[in-house]
C-alpha cells in the first residue's frame, strides 16, 4: 500500500507556477495575474477555503481580491461585482465561493462569469468544452485528481474506474476526465442499487459523496487505487474523509488520505487555472 501524498505533489505544483509567474513578471506584465474572491455571506467553512486561496495566491505571487458581500445581497448586487470584475483587465481569474445564500440562483450567477476567466470551471461554456473534448478551464478538484495520479504513475488506460456521485463541482467532471483518460468509467449516486458490487469490480474508486467514512474494505477489491475527495466531520468532530481510511488502507494499492490528499491540489489547481487563463487572455502559450 502506498500513501498518495497530496501535499507534496500540490508543492511541486506551486513551485512551477510561482517561477513561471516571476519569469513572465521579470519580462514585464501589461496586467496583472490576479484572482477574484467572491464571497456572499458569512459561511464558516467558507471563510477557511477563502483564506486558503488567497494565501496561495501570495505564495506564487498572483495577486488576490477579496470581494465580500453581505449575506443578503440580491441578484443584482452580486451580478454588478461579476461584470465589475469581467472587465477588471488586473482579473485573469474569478471564482464565486459556494455555497452562496438560498435566495441567489446559483447557476444564473455563475454563467455570468465570463467563460475565459471561469478558473472552477463552472459555467456551462466551460464544462461544454471539457465534454466535447477541447481545452478548458477544468474544475479544480478532479483537475488536481488527475493530476495526482499521473504524479504517482498510476496507468488508466482500460481500467474499471467507479467514481461515487455526481455533482457538477466533483463527481460528473472527475468521471468525463476518466474517461478521457480512456478508463472504462461507471458513475454512482444516492440511488445506485447494489453499490458494494459495482465497487468491488473497480479498478479505480473515487468517492465525492459528503459521507464519513463511508466506503468500507468489504467494498473494494484487493489492490484498488482509491481516491477520497470527501471533506467530513468524523463521530468526535475529528476531519476525515469519504472513506474508512484505517479499515481499507491495507487493502488498497494506492490510497489518498484526509487530510493531506486531494485537498491541497483543488487549491492548487485553482491558481494553476488562474495563471493559465492569464496567458490564454494574452496570447502566451
Ligand atoms: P454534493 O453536491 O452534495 O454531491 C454529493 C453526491 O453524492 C450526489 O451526487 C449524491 O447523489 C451522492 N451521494 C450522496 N449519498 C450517497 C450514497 N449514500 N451513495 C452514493 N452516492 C451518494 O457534494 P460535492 O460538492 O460533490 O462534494 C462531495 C464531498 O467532497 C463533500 O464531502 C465535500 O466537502 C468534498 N469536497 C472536497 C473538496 C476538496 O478539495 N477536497 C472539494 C469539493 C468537495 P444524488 O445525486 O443522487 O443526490
Amino acid at each position: 500500500m502506498r500513501i498518495i501524498d497530496g501535499k507534496l505533489v500540490a508543492a511541486s505544483i506551486r513551485g512551477g507556477i510561482a517561477d513561471e509567474v516571476a519569469n513572465l513578471r521579470k519580462k514585464g506584465l501589461e496586467d496583472g495575474i490576479g484572482l477574484a474572491v467572491i464571497f456572499v455571506g458569512d459561511n464558516p467553512a467558507s471563510q477557511v477555503y477563502v483564506r486558503n486561496k488567497i494565501k496561495a495566491c501570495e505564495e506564487v505571487g498572483i495577486e488576490s481580491f477579496l470581494c465580500k458581500l453581505p449575506e443578503d445581497s440580491t441578484f443584482e448586487d452580486v451580478a454588478d461585482t461579476i461584470r465589475e470584475l469581467n472587465g477588471n483587465k488586473d482579473v485573469s481569474g474569478i471564482i464565486l465561493q459556494l455555497p452562496i445564500p438560498a435566495h441567489l440562483d446559483e447557476n444564473k450567477l455563475i454563467d455570468l462569469i465570463s467563460p475565459e476567466k471561469d478558473v472552477d470551471g463552472c459555467t456551462a461554456a466551460q464544462k461544454g468544452r471539457l465534454w466535447t473534448g477541447r481545452d478548458s478551464l477544468i474544475a479544480c478538484t478532479p483537475f488536481g485528481v488527475m493530476k495526482l495520479l499521473e504524479y504517482y504513475g498510476i496507468p488508466l488506460e482500460g481500467k474499471n474506474a467507479v467514481v461515487i456521485g455526481r455533482s457538477n463541482l466533483v463527481g460528473k467532471p472527475m468521471a468525463q476526465l476518466l474517461l478521457d483518460a480512456n478508463c472504462t468509467v461507471t458513475v454512482c449516486h444516492s440511488r445506485t442499487q447494489n453499490l458494494a458490487e459495482i465497487t468491488r469490480r473497480a479498478d479505480i474508486v473515487v468517492v465525492a459523496i459528503g459521507k464519513a467514512k463511508f466506503l468500507k474494505a468489504d467494498m473494494i477489491k484487493e489492490g484498488a487505487i482509491v481516491v477520497d475527495v470527501g471533506m467530513d466531520r468524523d463521530e468526535n468532530g475529528k476531519l476525515c474523509g469519504d472513506v474508512d481510511f484505517n479499515a481499507i488502507c491495507e487493502k488498497c494499492k494506492y490510497i489518498t488520505p484526509v487530510p493531506g490528499g486531494v485537498g491541497p491540489m483543488t487549491v492548487t489547481m485553482l491558481i494553476s487555472n488562474t495563471l493559465k487563463a492569464y496567458k490564454k487572455q494574452h496570447g502566451i502559450a
